[in-house]
């Protein structure tokens, strides 16, 4: 993605002019007449997700005009790096450092590519590149880029290649880059420390279940724990999905790729905060071993759970890593996960939500996703649904009642992990393009990730 932009300044550079509709006729009178006419000839009207290739008197490329809403925006450039010729291009246009930022952000998730089982063509490596424009805060931009790209290919890589084992690998990875502690709890030793759903849901695999734990900073920093769910494939276990609803399920460690995505955000800004990530990561598998719909669970927080539906497997793994991270007395508890269909139906694919106890953090999310053109939508922790989760001979059942309101039973289910006044933020969202647009090509996608940074760093910046 990176390399689609360069630090290199050439005399050469083919410039790129954003024009919105309404301005086009004024810019034109600006140029030399016939190129004017050229725009006309092309049928070029400076519409939004429309460019134009300007040549000069000698047929050489001379310029680029791309339309665009007002103000200029995430996507605007998204389209330019899979097809412009090849070459070295540089902005020609006036923008907001937050506005110059998100377009060459725009421009960087638009070279994005998932490569691993693609042989690359010559045509593939010749490309277009963007020259980074002097006011552009370009840390910023690379540590949204590369964040966004983790989540990408660590969700569209397929469970055979991305199992508990290696989703750890990945977190280790990311750990040793900033110099953060990183160890894993595997197998049996969930039971030995007391992770007793995170063992029974991943225990039917044969990649053994375990529970990743990333600590970075300085302790005497506020706490800022998240988790992230990491259900590395979900059959739905003995209450087996439908094939077509398992055959997206290898993104399901979407909000542990969140998790861990973000932690790289917050280590490479070097906010303010005492980090702590957990990642349960396991396979919700069918075998002899699998748990099973009505039996009753032991959790670490000590609320037994009956299990109403096997596929709700997440919200089990996360409870028991909540429940950790709450005994810590963090600042705030934030998590990631592809919880629950209804949060779909309710918000669609494109737009995940958010669920949080606090007025003020949910005001601070919202400004910051508006900030960042990272939408989310709030949906409310709604008090009376809690009795749908009762159970006449456990503590708590892990589905409701009634086939409705999914999404805010699975955010009731987590907060009885939690302490009830702890400052918490809750995800539920799909994770995953279900077609190519411009900048976000069918695959993993990171949804809500940038909104929750930009939230944290005016929270904990320096
Ligand atoms: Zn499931």
């Amino acid at each position: 993605m990176l390399d689609a932009l360069s630090g290199r300044r050439l005399r050469s550079a083919v410039p790129i002019t954003l024009v919105n509709a309404g301005k086009l006729d004024a810019w034109t009178a600006r140029q030399p007449e016939w190129v004017g006419e050229w725009l006309t000839t092309n049928g070029f009207a400076a519409s939004p997700g429309t460019y134009c290739l300007v040549p000069d008197t000698t047929g050489a490329l001379a310029r680029v005009v791309v339309g665009i809403d007002h103000p200029a925006g995430l996507w605007d450039l998204s389209a330019l790096p899979a097809q412009l010729p090849a070459g070295h291009y540089a902005l020609d246009v006036r923008l907001s450092s937050d506005r110059l930022e998100l377009v060459v952000l725009g421009w960087a998730l638009g070279a994005y590519r998932f490569a691993r089982y693609k042989r690359t063509t010559e045509e593939d490596e010749s490309r277009a590149v963007l020259e980074w424009p002097v006011k552009c805060d370009r840390k910023a931009v690379e540590c949204a880029a590369l964040a966004t790209g983790l989540v990408r290919d660590l969700a569209t890589t397929p469970a055979s290649d991305l199992g508990p084992a290696e989703l750890a690998a990945a977190a280790k990875t990311v750990a040793k880059k900033f110099k953060a502690e990183c160890t894993v709890i595997v197998g049996d030793n969930l039971l030995k420390q007391n992770y007793p759903l995170i063992h029974a849901v991943g225990r039917a695999s044969e990649r053994a279940p375990r529970l990743i734990d990333l600590r970075w900073g300085s302790s005497r920093a506020p706490k800022l724990s998240i988790v992230g769910k990491g259900v590395c494939f979900d059959t739905g276990g003995l209450d087996l999905k439908p094939s077509s609803n398992m055959l997206l399920m290898k993104k399901d460690m979407c909000g542990g790729a969140h998790a861990l995505a973000l932690a790289q955000m917050i280590m490479s800004a070097r906010l303010k905060v005492q980090l702590r990530v957990l990642i349960p990561a396991v396979e919700n598998s069918v075998s002899s071993d699998a748990y099973r719909p009505s039996d009753v669970l032991m959790s670490r927080a000590g609320l037994t759970v009956e299990v109403g539906n096997t596929d709700a497997e997440g919200r089990l793994v996360m409870a028991d890593a909540l429940a950790e991270l709450d005994d810590g007395d963090p600042d705030l508890l934030i998590d990631f996960s592809t919880l629950t269909g209804a949060q779909r139906v309710a918000c669609g694919y494109d737009l995940p939500s958010y669920f949080t106890n606090d007025e003020r953090i949910s005001a601070a999310l919202m400004k910051a996703s508006d900030r960042v053109a990272d939408p989310m939508w709030r949906l409310p922790l709604f008090e009376p649904y809690r009795s749908q989760l009762d159970s006449p001979i456990a503590d708590i059942n892990s589905t409701g009642k009634v086939p409705m309101g999914g999404a805010i039973l699975a955010a009731l289910f987590l907060r009885a992990f939690i302490d009830r006044d702890r400052l918490w933020i809750h995800t539920d969202f799909m994770g995953w393009n279900t077609a190519s647009r411009p900048g976000r090509p069918l695959g993993g996608e990171a949804q809500g990730l940038r909104a929750m940074f930009a939230m944290l760093a005016v929270r904990y910046g320096k």
